[in-house]
């Protein structure tokens, strides 16, 4: 008997080698496998002359192989196969990647599609082909998948095939029948046969269509079952306390969206449901005293709190500030890490559980088991999509329905928040704090660095501090070398007698945060980094950053780094390094020298590259949508969500017996296994 929830293995081809490749996809039955849709794909029906595609384009170009060069080996893991092709009037190199069998497969004086990234330069042109296919082949149209390494694209075709063949019999309908009509959708079967094998890209879109409508209707009607949910009780109510010892400790006066979302978090503590909400800030904005301020009212009623941050450094910078903030009040403190010794934790550890201690902070560790809270009231997350789901429910469980408060310096568009984050009341934090100045950014080609380094020294000499961000190859083999060596060369150079300090992933947690605290400290004037320092690190005296290679980064991650200066009285300088000319790149580049508006920054962001890449593979917490692209398919995802929303209000908790397997599908596929569960 075939079922959908058999494993790939029950494929023919799929040994314990694959199956282990698929899973790193999510994948682990044939149903999964059937759902597993290209992104896209790519059209081999129009190539055109090397000189008619524009310098860093995907080009398509119908070529003739003349040559091939040995193969060069670059470093451990990574070696490049070149080779030579015309296509009647001009020459070109092309390159692939670690693909051995790419070039070999191709015979000299045959002729390809060849489709790849073209670079055009003194040197003629270049291509990093991407995919070749012989030119009689009548397919046009080849299937882009996410696909990961050593999985080959030709083998999960045939795996789907055959998955196809057999079960696609069993897939059941999933959308009512009048859905399907009003909105002229095709039947499931259907669209997954035609999603994989289109036969022309007509056929594709429309199978697209259908699947994109289902998602966000599944989507959209699990949010509001959320949302609808009855809520807990509130089993930690923390009364009304007096404010003013916290406020007039502190060394500056709250900006009103401070203290509206103190007030705010303040409210929902007394409220009869336990608090749910997010801070939203951009980066400066000061979340840290928000924090400060609940932990602070939570141990007024006797609360534990506990507050995770992504990674040791900010963690410990936190401990400091909340130190500086609540130990004069009473207040006492522990930083709970990995980097600490066994010893260390178990007694940390003790007094946890014990009490001893109203405010813990830390990182993962936090969460793990042996983690033994006396009286959790609160968690606060900062900075919460580096955060697995699990991890934060991992937290939460160790009291009893505590409080949550979410922190987050990912300026979305509120009405994105509302929608990802359904569940979730907001606060805001619009406002800078007085007597910042903007961050007054340039953009400039690298045969301006040494000015722009000269510019830098001399903002060290009057007393400034600076960050260079390090041209970084790829995080891992090279990092520690090439950080080290540039780091070096400065010192030699252009910084000769100032204090350089360098920081890099492969350091360990004691090592990042003893230069960290020294750069803090002002014992050391120039910083260089690789991005280890984005997240979060606070050190108000620093008010010049340099980025090389700016095009490397996501606008909102350049808006992130910048981030790390104009945080006090000081003029404030980033520099980005770009030799990239390309208008696409100049004009992302050009939107971080016109404004210092997070969200803003955040929108054009969206717009450039689409939320499937904003929100990339590494932020969790958000629920990654398979098909659907929510600021792509935004008219469809309303029309969507309001058919959710309708038959909603006909059948509030779909128990009537047609929705049945709309609920078992909501309730499986996207309140357990996507969504916030808690
Ligand atoms: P983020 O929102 O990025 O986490 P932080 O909490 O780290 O921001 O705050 C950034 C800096 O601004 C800190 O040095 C903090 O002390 C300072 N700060 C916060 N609120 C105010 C305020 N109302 N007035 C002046 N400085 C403030
Ligand atoms: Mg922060």
């Amino acid at each position: 008997m075939l079922s959908l929830t058999d494993k790939v293995t029950a494929l023919s081809g799929v040994g314990p080698k694959r199956q282990k490749l698929y899973q790193k996809l999510g994948i682990e039955t044939v149903e999964d496998l059937l759902h597993f849709y290209p992104r896209r794909y790519e059209d081999f029906s129009h190539p055109l002359p090397l000189s008619q595609w524009q310098s860093q384009t995907t080009a398509l170009v119908e070529g003739t192989l003349l040559k091939k060069y040995p193969p060069a080996y670059i470093r451990k893991g990574m070696t490049l196969y070149k080779g030579l092709i015309t296509d009647g009037f001009s020459r070109c190199q092309i390159t692939f990647f670690n693909n051995e069998y790419a070039l070999k497969g191709l015979a000299l004086g045959e002729t390809y599609l060849f489709s790849g990234r073209l670079e055009k330069n003194l040197s003629g042109y270049q291509m990093t082909v991407s995919a070749v296919i012989p030119t009689e082949e009548s397919e046009t149209l080849r299937p882009v998948y996410r696909l990961t390494e050593g999985l080959p694209l030709k083998g999960v075709l045939r795996n789907i095939k055959d998955a196809i063949a057999a079960y696609l019999p069993l897939v059941k309908e999933t959308l009512p029948a009048f859905l399907l009509k009003r909105y002229r959708l095709l039947p499931i079967k259907e669209a997954i046969a035609s999603i994989h094998f289109p036969k022309d890209q007509k056929a594709f879109e429309e199978a697209k269509r259908r699947l994109c409508f289902e998602e966000l209707f599944f989507f959209s009607l699990a949010l509001f079952l959320l949302k609808g949910r009855p809520k807990e009780p509130n089993r930690v109510p923390i009364p009304a306390c007096s404010m003013s010892p916290f406020y007039q400790s502190l060394p500056f006066s709250l900006t009103d969206c401070q203290k509206r979302s103190i007030d705010e978090i303040l409210k929902d503590f007394s409220s009869p449901h336990p608090m749910r909400r997010l801070l939203q800030g951009d980066v400066g904005s000061g979340k840290t005293v928000v924090a400060a301020a609940a932990c602070y009212a939570a141990a007024q009623s006797g609360y534990q709190s506990a507050l995770m941050a992504p990674t040791e450094i900010l963690a410990s910078q936190h401990e400091k500030t909340l130190e500086g903030m609540l130990s004069p009040l009473g207040i006492r403190i522990g930083l709970l890490t990995g980097s600490l010794s066994q010893k260390e934790k178990m007694i940390l550890r003790a007094g946890i559980q014990n009490g001893d201690f109203d405010v813990v902070i830390g990182t993962h560790a936090l969460f793990q088991q042996a983690t033994v809270f006396h009286r959790l009231g609160l968690v606060i997350t900062d900075e919460q999509h580096r955060f697995g789901v699990r991890q934060r429910e991992a937290l939460i469980q160790k009291g009893d329905t505590p409080h949550h408060l979410v922190m987050s310096a990912t300026p979305i568009p509120r009405t994105l928040a509302l929608m990802l984050y359904g569940d979730l009341d907001l606060s805001v934090l619009d406002q800078r704090p007085a007597g910042r100045k903007p961050v007054e950014t340039f953009v400039i080609h690298s045969d301006k660095r040494t000015r722009a380094l000269h510019f830098l020294r001399k903002q060290i000499e009057e007393g400034g501090q600076g960050y260079i961000v390090c041209p970084l190859i790829e995080e891992g083999v090279g990092e520690l070398t090439a950080a080290t060596r540039y780091a070096e060369e400065l010192k030699e150079t252009v910084f000769r007698g100032i204090s350089v300090g360098l920081l890099h992933g492969k350091m360990n947690a004691e090592e990042k945060d003893a230069v960290m605290s020294a750069f803090a400290r002002g014992e050391i004037s120039l910083l260089v980094a690789t991005t280890v320092i984005e997240v979060g690190v606070d050190v108000p005296n620093a008010n010049i950053i340099l980025i090389e290679n700016a095009e490397r980064f996501g606008l909102s991650q350049l808006h992130q780094l910048r981030g790390r200066v104009g945080r006090g009285e000081r003029e404030s300088y980033c520099i980005l390094l770009s030799d990239h000319d390309n208008p696409d790149t100049r004009r992302r580049l050009s939107v971080m020298r016109k404004s210092n508006d997070g969200f803003f920054i955040a929108k054009q962001d969206l717009k450039l590259r689409g939320a499937g890449d904003f929100f990339g593979e590494k932020q969790h917490g958000v629920p990654v949508l398979g098909i659907a692209d929510l600021m792509e398919d935004s008219l469809l995802f309303q029309t969507a969500r309001e058919e959710a929303r309708s038959l909603l209000k006909e059948d509030p908790k779909l128990e009537k017996e047609e929705h049945r397997p709309l609920s078992e599908k909501v309730q499986h596929d996207w309140i357990q296994k996507k969504l916030w569960t808690e």
